[in-house]
């Protein structure tokens, strides 16, 4: 595996020197930059596979280097450890709401440091267990759960829902836009799961980049679905410009990217032997949806 590369955004030379040699020397590579612009300017070119942020810089300071960061596809996963202050617990808590992963505090003991980064950097190779977009579970947490469910003896109802258009939406409004839309559509999935689906709550997790499904008692079923259509269909337009949609088409004057939702049932238990069926059938119920 080729080694990690370590951004180190620092002003205090002193500081910046040391975390360069200590990180130099335990087999990372390491660049340092001491104004937060040059790290948006360096992370443009290259991506790190770990950011070690000072929030006190010279110009634009840790919490605003973070923002930008998220801000952009690219660099919205880079994992980022905060230096912080002591005095600063405001700090770490904010440094921590932007999706920090971690900070450490000043004047920190370079061995802690070390296990940190290190611990991000395993994090980070890791398979994610929840959606970074939607916090939903996802990857081995969908996995463990359809494979649960294929042995599960008693009744029970699987419900997927599919964000159609998804992509060309994308393209016209932006990521940042895409993102909200599928963070919307997760919010009303869990709402209606929480409100509708009696009282044990139903699993809910994110099947791929623009679809989501829910496991709920059979009974609850027809119910769910009902809802899920309804609200789901009359949030649309809610995720576009008010303008272009009262409008009809984007500021181009093309016609609106059309988002739409797609909704599929499988009622359990199933004679799928593996996960792989499950996930067919899955997209089979999706894609017979009018
Ligand atoms: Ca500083």
């Amino acid at each position: 595996m080729a080694e990690n590369h370590i951004l180190i955004v620092e002003d205090e030379p002193n500081t910046a020197e040391m975390l360069a040699s200590y990180f130099e020397a335990q087999g990372y590579k390491v660049t340092t930059v001491s104004w937060g612009k040059d790290a948006l300017a360096f992370t443009k070119k290259t991506l790190p596979d770990l950011v070690v942020l000072d929030i006190r810089l010279p110009d634009i300071d840790g919490y605003e280097v973070c923002r930008q960061l998220r801000s952009h596809r690219r660099t919205s996963q880079v994992p980022i450890i905060f230096l912080t202050e002591r005095r600063e617990r405001i700090d770490r808590l904010a440094g921590l709401e932007l999706g920090a992963v971690d900070y450490v505090t000043k004047p920190f003991d370079i061995q802690e440091l070390r296990l940190r980064v290190r611990n991000v950097l395993r994090r980070a190779e890791l398979p994610p267990v929840t959606h970074p977009v939607t916090g939903l579970p996802s990857a081995r947490l969908v996995e463990e759960q359809l494979n649960r469910l294929m042995s599960v003896k008693a009744r029970w109802t699987l419900i997927a829902v599919a964000i159609k258009g998804l992509e060309r939406f994308a393209d016209v409004y932006g990521f940042v836009a895409r993102d909200d839309v599928l963070r919307a559509v997760a919010l009303m999935i869990q709402r209606i799961a929480d409100e509708e689906a009696g009282d044990k709550k139903p699993f809910v997790g994110q099947l791929d980049e623009v679809g989501f499904f829910l496991v709920v008692s059979h009974e609850y079923a027809k119910r769910v679905r009902e809802q899920l259509d309804t609200r789901l269909r009359e949030a649309m337009v809610f995720f576009y410009p008010r303008t272009d949609w009262e409008a009809g088409q984007d500021q181009a004057g093309e016609p609106l990217p059309r988002l739409s939702i797609q909704i599929g049932t499988i009622m359990g238990p199933v004679p799928y032997q593996d996960l792989k069926s499950l996930r067919q059938a899955i997209k089979d119920s999706l894609a017979s949806t009018v």
